[in-house]
């Protein structure tokens, strides 16, 4: 994929837009136009800015580049969720996932090509990680999808990589893809999903305090928490929780738990027992997600397993779901598709 200029233009803010427009002597109203015709419209190229004089798309071309997302795999699974495969300028490919509920339509973005943090029961930890994606990478991701589905409602960092260690351009995604002139999407409707990088919570606390936070917490002790999460060894649950602790009371906003169910690994009534002492005087909230068997190294519990895990928090007082399965027909769980897309295909039409 061909790059021109040499400034990835819809990674900039729209202040920085119009200061580079002003140095070059073009007036401030065609940074709004540009910055709408790639945030709002996520245009490929200037040529298609209908309102932008032939002369300036030009002039645009030479100094600056869009950032190209070729979908590459695009599957629609049965009870709607799309999974899509983008290819990047340089041959790396990253997914996303799109989620439409009754009350709620929600983008998964990634936000790293691969992932350093190797929880094992992922597919996109057992492949490594390859390098950070830019803001503009991580907002196209939203701003393509959304062509085709207006409805947007919610983003949630989800998808491949560990949101907290690309912290820069991952706020820098939000504030676009929150501005205005753009998609205008709330602060509030964005979630950051972290497997516990402990100093970003306390960033994140302390500087964005609006977007939601999701920990990927899956044991309620070290021991077990190490045999799945390699990130538990640097940062243990004391240390992780002081971090939940703080950011609940400074932001006032509840914190969700992810928590994998696997069977025979941390499904009993003895690992929910330590899950309700854990979270004790938490603001919080916890999502069981049965798991997604990658390689057929971890199983998923029976039905009633999962049932009586959830009761058992739930007459705890821990306010419990169960993540309903989605587009596991069409391997919708984080890396898989990746790893079983060899070919390029387009395989709705
Ligand atoms: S679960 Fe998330 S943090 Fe863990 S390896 Fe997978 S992408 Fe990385």
């Amino acid at each position: 994929m061909q790059k021109k200029g040499t400034i990835e233009i819809n990674s900039l803010s729209l202040n920085h837009l119009q200061q580079l427009f002003g140095e070059a002597k073009i007036p401030k109203y065609r940074g709004e136009q540009v910055f709408c015709w790639l945030h709002k419209f996520a245009v490929n190229c200037f040529t298609d800015m209908t309102n932008i004089p032939s002369s300036l798309q030009k002039e645009l071309a030479a100094s600056f580049h869009i950032t190209p997302l070729m979908p590459m795999v695009k599957r629609t699974s049965a009870d709607g969720t799309v999974k899509y495969l983008f290819g990047l300028f340089d041959g790396q490919t990253i997914e996303s996932v799109l989620i439409p509920e009754e009350d709620r339509v929600t983008i998964c973005v990634s936000t790293q090509v691969g992932c350093a943090m190797g929880c094992r029961f992922c597919a996109t930890g057992n492949s490594g990680f390859v390098r950070n994606l830019s803001s503009g990478e991580i907002t196209r991701q939203v701003e393509w999808i959304s062509q085709e589905n207006a409805e947007i409602t919610n983003i949630v960092f989800m998808g491949m990589g560990e949101p907290l260690l690309n912290y820069s351009e991952v706020m820098d995604a939000i504030k676009l893809l929150n501005c205005d002139e753009g998609m205008a999407l709330g602060l509030r409707r964005f979630t950051i999903s972290t497997c516990g990088i402990v100093p970003r919570i306390y960033q994140l606390a302390d500087e964005q305090g609006q977007v939601g936070l999701a920990v990927s917490l899956h044991a309620a002790t070290d021991q077990k928490r190490r045999q799945i999460m390699p990130i538990a060894k640097k940062y243990p649950l004391e240390e992780l929780f002081g971090a939940c602790h703080y950011y609940t009371n400074k932001t006032r906003r509840r914190i969700t738990f992810e928590y994998v169910l696997i069977a025979g690994l941390n499904d009993g009534l003895d690992d929910a027992a330590e899950l309700v002492n854990l979270l004790a005087g938490l603001n919080c909230h916890v999502n069981l997600i049965p798991v997604n068997p990658v390689g057929g190294l971890y199983q998923r519990p029976e039905s009633r397993q999962i049932e009586s895990f959830a009761r058992y928090l739930s007459q705890n007082r821990i306010a419990t779901s169960i993540r309903r399965e989605r587009g596991l027909d069409i391997e919708a769980a984080c890396g898989q598709l990746k790893q079983t897309a060899g070919e390029v295909v387009h395989e709705d039409s």
